[in-house]
């Protein structure tokens, strides 16, 4: 029987020193509750969708509460789980007003007819089943209101550049069962200042996230326009097939930053359990649970 693992992720930005020990903390909370339960035979989906959900629901990150506003003030909500046993994966995009977006994108996982919807058709099918909406001001911090209102009125802003700055926070988690199923999820509120309707790599099927039990599974973070290009997420999949868990994270970022100049980081875990994380930015935040030591959250920097 594999033995059961679990890393999480908070986003790989450039994560200023006052929020490290936050971003530490939230990714520790959500590894260290959701491990136990993995252990004692959760499964995989479920496992990476209860952990995204505490995550999204800790204002430190960039998903459900605390998320970036964009260009017109509102917060629009990406999410995606995937499935490595069936390949299968339900995924949301451009909604407002959900506390839990991993649990929106969850309806489409076994969905008999779409995995992908987004914006207003989206919201229509929340809205139709009831799905439980909140009030802006359940998602939105003083942090970001004050940090929109600063970029706001900046014509030398663009959603490039605030790797240079800004605080970070997307989430993700990915996860292998005692079945030996795996299982990605990713759940972001986007890049600062995003124009209303830009969809980043996160609920993008391959880019952001993927799970195949015959290779692995990965949720990546970074500069979504240049992630989707590359398709990172199912590269470094592939890349799992090739060579070590560790050293497929490195050359999909390399692939990243080498093709299209991008900046991003990512998790894993390859279908032997193994590990895998990698980033080019300057910092990444995430917890993993190691065999004989427990759980492990850290900022990594670039350098380590
Ligand atoms: N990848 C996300 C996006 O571009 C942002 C992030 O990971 O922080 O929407």
């Amino acid at each position: 029987m594999p033995e059961v693992k679990l890393i999480v992720h908070g986003g790989a930005w450039n994560i200023p020193e006052k929020h490290q020990q936050d971003h530490i903390d939230g990714c520790r909370k959500a590894a260290e509750l959701i491990y136990p339960e993995l252990n004692k035979g959760m499964n995989a989906v479920d496992a990476v969708e209860a952990a995204v959900r505490l995550l999204e629901e800790d204002a430190t990150f960039d998903a459900g509460r605390g998320a970036f506003l964009n260009a017109a003030g509102e917060i629009e909500l990406d999410a995606i789980i995937c499935d490595g046993s069936t390949l299968n994966f339900g995924a949301m995009a451009a909604i407002h007003n959900i506390l839990h977006p991993v649990s929106a994108a969850r309806l489409l996982l076994n969905h008999p007819e779409h995995c992908f919807l987004a914006g207003e058709g989206a919201q229509r099918f929340l809205r139709d089943i009831d799905f439980p909406e909140v009030k802006i001001e359940e998602l939105l911090t003083n942090r970001e209101l004050e940090y929109y209102q600063q970029i706001k009125v900046d014509p030398d802003f663009r959603t490039k550049q605030p790797f240079q700055s800004h605080r970070g926070g997307t989430v993700g988690a990915v996860a292998l069962d005692k079945t030996g199923n795996l299982a990605a999820a990713t759940s972001t509120g986007g890049t600062p200042r995003k124009l209303p309707g830009r969809i980043g790599d996160s609920p993008v099927i391959g880019s952001g996230t993927y799970a195949d039990n015959q290779s692995g599974a990965v949720s990546a973070t970074g500069y979504g326009e240049s992630i989707l290009k590359v398709v990172l997420a199912k590269q470094v999949c592939d890349l799992f097939l090739q060579t070590s868990a560790m050293e497929a994270a490195r050359k999909g970022i390399e692939i990243l930053q080498t093709r299209v100049n991008g900046w991003g980081g990512v998790i894993g875990i390859n279908k032997y359990g193994e590990y895998a994380f990698h980033h080019n930015t300057e910092c990444m935040a995430f917890a993993r649970h190691v065999p004989g030591r427990g759980i492990i959250a850290q900022i990594s920097h670039r350098n380590d």
